[in-house]
Parts: C-alpha cells; structure tokens; sequence
C-alpha cells in the first residue's frame, strides 16, 4: 500500500523512518519482550525512554536548566487554562495578542480566571500581526500571552514580542521544532504534539523554574505546574507511547542536524510554495508576504465551485488533507517538519497541472 503525501493541519504526518522504527519495535521494544505500549511508566525501560526524550529535547532546543520540561496530556487546549492557573499569581490582569482563531480561545478561556487586556489585535478578516511598535503593553500584567503561528489564518510572527520582566507565553503548537528558538526569552513554551511532535495525546510544556509553584488555590493537582514537575510529568500515569513517539521524532531531528538545518529546509519549502501561488493568477495567498507561516499555507482558486474538483484530483495524484478550514475557505497545505521536499514539489507540480487543464 502506497503511502501518500498528507497535507493534514493536526493530526498530522509523521516522518517514515519514524512509523517504521515503531513498527520493527512494536512488540518487542529492545528485548524487553513487551511493547512500549505495554510497560509500567516506573519501570527501568520506560524510564530511560523518558529521559533519553527528555535529554534529546533539551538538546535540540538548546533549553537552559532553569527551564522544566513537562510531557502532560490535556493538548495545547489544556494549557490555555493552566497558564492562567499557574501564572496569575495574585494579579488581575494579563495581557493577550490576538491575530487569531487560536488565540481567540486562548483569550476566551483565560477571561474565567483574569481580566485580559488585549494588547494588540488583527482586526477581523486580516491575515497579519500587529506591529510591535502598536501593541498597548501593561507593565503590570502577569504574563504575555502570544501564538507565534496561528494554524488556521496560516499567519506567523516575525517577531518575539517581549514587555521587559513580563512572562513571555507562547502557544507554540504548530512551530514547535520547525527553526531555533530562544527559550530563555520565554516564561512559557507550550505545544500539542500532533502537529509537529508526535501523536495526538501528548502535551509538551516548557516552563522557567520561578513560575512553578504559584497556582491558584482551588488548582486541581493534575493542572499544578508544580506537581507535575515535581512528580516529573508521573504524578498520574503519563501518555507514555505518544512521548516514545516524540523521543523517536527528536533522535529522527537530531540525525537531521537539528533545527537549524530543518529552518532551512522548512524555508525553503514555504517559499517554493509561496512562489508557485504569487506567480499564478490562479491561486491566492491572503496572507500579508512580512507574517507568512513556514507551517501552515492557506490558498484559495479563483472560483470556489472549482475546490472540490481540485481536492478528488489532488487526492488521485496522492495529495490527501488539503481542504482549508472552514473559517478561511479553499485549500490549506500545512508542510511541518514531517514532510518532505519532495512532497511540496509533487504539489507545486499538480496546481500547476490543475491550473493549465482550468485556468
Ligand atoms: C491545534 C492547536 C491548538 C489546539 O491543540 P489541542 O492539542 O487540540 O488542544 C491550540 N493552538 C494552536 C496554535 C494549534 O495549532
């Protein structure tokens, strides 16, 4: 059975070598004679598969021991509570960005626990970031809240938005590994797993060492910061196969020379794309050219009657999950860390065929 090119948003593809490491270990991890799915999370051989993720994260990210990793459950979604609940601190306010869908609810969940200054904002049906000379920063906040990419509008900071020794939080889950970041800039690095991580299920959290401890009291212990690094991410039994996945995914990087070198390829692929829609009349790119993702590239045809045409063709051609979000319209190709060059090629070549037979 072939296997296609999967252009899904989340859950999305995942590298190959990596499925089929899984596979050769699937029932039999390392002479253990069990599967990873099938081991005690405190026993000695999902221990070291923990650490060894953990170790290979740390590296990849260059993360600075102040910094706690935590491997949670609950996705990204989860986070946008937990934030407030660990962050708040005694203060009322924080302040959040909103350029959209994604930070839409970050900002809705957080309003049950603070008020939320919105300091800066795409005014709606924009595709860019306000600049960061306009944002309206309260000094006194208790964190900044941002979403470096935003996975539906395909819109990306080209900057790190900071407010002196305010928290920097960052909804990372769908740039997470994509470049190098510098974490110490950040009180909070949170990701969902399924778009460039791993598995669904699994929830990676990057918190600085003095934000732990302060949760609101009335937290439950599986949303304390505090418990969770303190049983390290084992207060409960952890997802533990999405985070074997995750370790493979990490030693899959490394091999690829870490992020530096998959900033090079990420680029190169988005601007392939990016090239092959503005030097069409056929396809549409709304995005302003300054917040382009590397991650997530919605387009539209010049004719929506024309869309489901172009989805069973692509679909032929084994381009599978590129139908957009219902919010933006047309199509969406998110290209993460997983997919090849080869398969954004194969796309560029099939919108050029499509647009020939169409156009
Ligand atoms: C997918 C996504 C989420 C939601 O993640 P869940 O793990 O499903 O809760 C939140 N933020 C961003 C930026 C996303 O891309």
């Amino acid at each position: 059975m072939a296997r296609v090119y999967n252009f899904s948003a989340g859950p999305a593809a995942l590298p190959e070598e990596v499925l089929k490491q899984a596979r050769d270990e699937m029932l039999d991890w390392q002479g253990s004679g069990m599967s990873v799915m099938e081991m005690s999370h405190r026993g000695k051989e999902f221990m070291s598969i923990a650490a060894q993720a953990e170790a290979d994260l740390r590296e990849l990210m260059a993360i600075p021991d102040n910094y706690k990793v935590l491997f949670l459950q609950g996705g990204a979604s989860s986070q946008f509570s937990m934030v407030p609940m660990n962050l708040l601190r005694g203060k009322a306010s924080a302040d959040y960005l909103n350029t959209g869908s994604w930070s839409k609810k970050a900002i809705a969940e957080a309003k049950k626990y603070c008020e939320v200054n919105v300091a800066g904002e795409t005014p709606s049906g924009e595709f860019t970031v306000p600049a960061a000379e306009s944002l309206q920063l309260n000094p006194d906040a208790a964190y900044l809240h941002y979403t470096p990419n935003e996975t539906i509008q395909g819109v990306e900071f080209p900057y790190l938005p900071e407010n002196g020794d305010v928290p920097l939080v960052g909804d990372f889950s769908s740039t997470i590994l994509s470049r190098p970041v510098d974490v110490s800039k950040f009180g909070v690095i949170y990701a969902g797993a399924q778009k460039n991580i791993g598995p669904a299920g699994l929830t990676v959290v990057i918190v600085r060492d003095d934000l732990i401890g302060g949760a609101a009291s009335g937290t439950p212990a599986m949303f304390d910061y505090k418990v969770q690094a303190d049983g390290e991410s084992m207060y409960n039994t952890p997802p533990t196969y999405g985070w074997y996945l995750a370790g493979l995914v990490f030693q899959w990087l490394k091999r690829k020379g870490g992020l530096a070198a998959m900033a090079e390829i990420n680029q190169r692929k988005s601007a392939a794309l990016y090239a092959a829609i503005d030097g069409s009349d056929f396809y549409n790119n709304p995005v302003d050219p300054a917040c382009r993702s590397w991650m997530n590239v919605p387009f539209t045809l010049p004719d929506a009657e024309l869309d489901g045409q172009f989805l069973s063709e692509a679909k032929e051609a084994g381009l599978v999950t590129l139908k957009g979000h219902r919010s933006v319209g047309g199509m969406r190709a998110s290209i993460y860390n997983a997919m090849p060059e080869a398969g954004v090629q194969a796309l560029i070549d099939f919108m050029a065929d499509f647009e020939q037979r169409n156009g």
